[in-house]
């Protein structure tokens, strides 16, 4: 039998605190402050807006949404990005991506305070998360996934883990967080030989290739720790993960379930970041 790993609970777990800290912030005349930055109107970029939002209220955070329309000119883009990023009110901004294909992301990622990069798109942060240097902001959603071990009491040390997916935004940052805690990690992508031989020597299994029902239960070794971060919409029209849930489970000894899994703890560790950010004013 394998143990859930539910997002809600471990989204909970970190909510007190989070509030604590919001709330000691408020009494030193800080109110910490998250600007939202969307282009467009994208379901999925919705969705993460007002998960973003209702966390950030739940926690006692300012969040504000900045809409620019999907055909805004590179300029303007830019323009309102270094207006938000010069606001001494704002602590910390996230900019959902990705971006409309019109838009260039390099030179806002180069412009970003790294202190307001909560979500980790700075080559600051990265060069941080990638040194092994703790005072940088991963992206959050790698850091959901080590939150989501350390609340179950995994410890990824001396551990094999294998990462699906080498994305900026998940793969490697979560390989590299996995690493500061002595996890021995592989990296998989499109172009891996036997994908299924590097997964099953996973003991740990993150799973961001963003394809539904990839790994299946012949791809994962017996009481492996199988973490779901893919989000997608499979032929029914339902939410779901890169796991294969039913077959998975029956092997794994922990599995995260998507919805319900990672995603429902990358916004409260946005909150965490908000929340350094505006302490360190
Ligand atoms: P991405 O940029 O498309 O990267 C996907 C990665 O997976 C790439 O490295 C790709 O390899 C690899 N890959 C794709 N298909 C594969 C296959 N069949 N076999 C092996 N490797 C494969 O996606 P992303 O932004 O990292 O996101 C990954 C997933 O996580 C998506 O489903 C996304 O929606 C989800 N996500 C969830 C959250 C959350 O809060 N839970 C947040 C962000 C993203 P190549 O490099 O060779 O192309």
């Amino acid at each position: 039998m394998s143990v859930i790993m539910k997002g809600t609970d471990v989204a909970k777990s970190m909510k007190e605190e989070l509030a604590r800290q919001a709330k000691s912030l408020k009494e030193r005349g800080i109110i910490p402050c998250l600007s939202v930055i969307r282009v467009g109107a994208r379901p999925d970029d919705l969705a993460y807006e007002r998960g973003a939002r209702k966390r950030m209220e739940t926690t006692g955070i300012e969040c504000r949404v900045t809409e620019l329309p999907e055909d805004v000119s590179q300029e303007a883009f830019e323009q309102t990005f270094s207006r938000i990023n010069e606001d001494m009110s704002v602590h910390g901004i996230l900019l959902l991506r990705p971006l409309p294909k019109t838009l260039d992301e390099e030179p806002v990622r180069a412009m970003i305070d790294p202190l307001k990069d909560v979500d980790g798109m700075s080559p600051v942060n990265i060069a941080k998360v990638f040194s092994g240097d703790d005072t940088g902001f991963a992206p959050c959603t790698a850091e959901a996934v080590m939150e989501m071990l350390r609340y179950y009491g995994i410890d990824p040390q001396g551990r094999k883990a294998t990462v699906l997916g080498r994305s900026m935004v998940v793969g490697r940052p979560l390989s590299m967080l996995l690493m500061k805690k002595n996890a021995t990690v592989t990296v998989c992508h499109t172009r891996t030989d036997n994908l299924a031989l590097e997964c099953r020597n996973g003991q740990i299994l993150a799973a961001a290739a963003g394809k539904a029902g990839l790994v299946t239960g012949d791809l994962v070794c017996e009481g492996a720790v199988v973490v779901d971060v893919g989000i997608n919409v499979d032929s029914e029209g339902n939410l779901c993960g890169d796991v294969d849930f039913e077959s998975v489970k029956r092997k794994a000894s922990y599995i995260s379930p998507v919805p319900g899994g990672v995603g429902s703890v990358t916004s409260s560790v946005l909150a965490k970041h908000v929340l350094i950010s505006a302490g360190l004013r």
